[in-house]
């Protein structure tokens, strides 16, 4: 029996692991739950799981979850705060992490998780971003065991041999093919882009996503985050891992091998997918997902990401290969830029200029200490903040 803590309950992919969970009933407890603010939502999921904990933002929130929970018969006990993410991640009576939660928020209570071994479920893409080696190294120390939700690592997870060592090419590994849809902007003029609005760019054709994700994926920050999280999942070099666009979305990313073979995972696009592999391996149990039919989506097309278009993905390749803090830079910035984009405080090419400028400003050092990185991510978020009121 797993017992589980879901950082992040009541978002897309917390709703949807919930929904795989509830499949099996035998195989898996909900230990704790958490959310920002949406309490209602919370209220019911700890009415319909039951879990021992769950945990909020604020004193206000949890006041009014424990108001919404009383008299429910239901004992769930009610924490708010960063450090209650923090415990309900790493408590010894929780086996399972599936970190849900977006942004840098979510970097703490992630590395909780990690270092206190637990089986990590690793959809929260900016902490990796933010902390790489980190992370890693507290994975390894501690034993825990990490597994990709991001549809592509997972798909790349299981294309890879099942020893695989991090070391590409001790097992035969050329390159690593990352796939992207190219969000809801593929083919708009590139001159109407200044005033695309927020339901436009958050509309994605093939994944419903919470809304910081849907932006990323219209200006491709998105492909470039996951780029930097391949990089420290796989232990592959920038050069070596190309991104191709599949408007489909049904090859979740590929494998190439020396020998000329390229190995893929293919899927319906839905997380459950994921989520159910990564709960369940190294065995399979059914995730709700449709079968695939590819008779009926009949065309699979693939081509080359345009730059010029998406400007965020080489932002994010030129930060991998800077390293040091440069991905924590690039990491922060955007999410400033995204946020006052959803605000309607700027507009959408506003977001990749406010990146660079940015990167151009802060110049990239060595993060050796997750208060080094906190202390980069804080540098970025301030002068971000800054260029916007300027
Ligand atoms: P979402 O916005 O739908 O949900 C986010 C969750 O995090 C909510 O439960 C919210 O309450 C919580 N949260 C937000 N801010 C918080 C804070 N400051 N402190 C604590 N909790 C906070 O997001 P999502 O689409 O579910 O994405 C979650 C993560 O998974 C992101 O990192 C995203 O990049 C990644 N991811 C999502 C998808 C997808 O299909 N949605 C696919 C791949 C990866
Ligand atoms: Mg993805």
């Amino acid at each position: 029996m797993q017992h589980i803590t879901i950082l992040g309950s009541t978002g897309s992919i917390g709703v949807s692991t919930l929904d795989v969970i509830a499949r099996h009933p035998e195989r898996y407890r909900v230990f704790a739950l958490t959310a920002q603010n949406r309490v209602e939502e919370l209220a019911d999921q700890c009415v319909r799981f039951h879990p021992q904990l769950a945990v909020v933002g604020t004193s206000e929130a949890a006041s009014r979850l424990q108001q919404l929970l009383d008299g429910k018969g239901v004992a769930t006990q009610v924490m708010h705060g960063e450090q209650a993410l923090c415990e309900v991640a790493s408590a010894s009576a929780c086996t399972t992490v599936m970190a849900a939660i977006v942004g840098g928020a979510g970097l703490a209570p992630s590395l909780a998780a990690a270092r206190a071994g637990k089986r990590v479920l690793l959809a929260n893409k900016e902490a990796l971003v933010m902390s790489g080696s980190l992370f890693m190294d507290a994975v390894k120390t501690s034993g825990a065991v990490l597994m990709p939700i991001d549809s592509e690592h997972n798909a790349i997870f299981q294309c890879l041999p099942q020893d695989y060592s991090r070391v590409p090419e001790a097992h035969g590994i050329s390159r690593i093919l990352l796939t992207a849809s190219g969000g809801p902007f593929l083919t708009r003029p590139l001159d109407t882009l200044d005033s695309v609005t927020c339901a436009e760019a958050v509309a994605h054709p093939k994944w419903v996503m919470g809304r910081k994700i849907s932006v990323d994926s219209a200006t491709m920050m998105n492909k470039g985050l996951e780029v930097i999280e391949a990089h420290y999942l796989f232990g592959v070099p920038a050069d070596d891992i190309e991104v191709v666009i599949h408007p489909q979305s049904v090859v979740h990313s590929m494998v190439s091998y020396v020998d000329g073979s390229v190995l893929a995972e293919l899927g319906n696009p839905d997380m459950r997918t994921p989520i159910a592999h990564a709960l369940a391996y190294p065995e399979r149990i059914a995730s709700g997902v449709a079968p695939l039919d590819l008779m009926q989506i009949a065309n699979l097309s693939f081509m080359a990401p345009d730059f010029a278009r998406f400007p965020c993905l080489k932002l994010a390749y030129d930060a991998l290969r800077a390293g040091g803090s440069a991905p924590a830079l690039l990491n922060a910035a955007n999410e400033v830029a995204v946020q006052a984009f959803l605000d309607e405080r700027i507009g959408f090419r506003k977001i990749d200029a406010l990146i660079a400028q940015v990167m151009d400003a802060l110049p990239v050092c060595n993060v050796d200490t997750i208060e080094s990185v906190f202390e980069q991510d804080r540098l970025a978020r301030d002068l971000a903040e800054k260029l916007i009121l300027q």
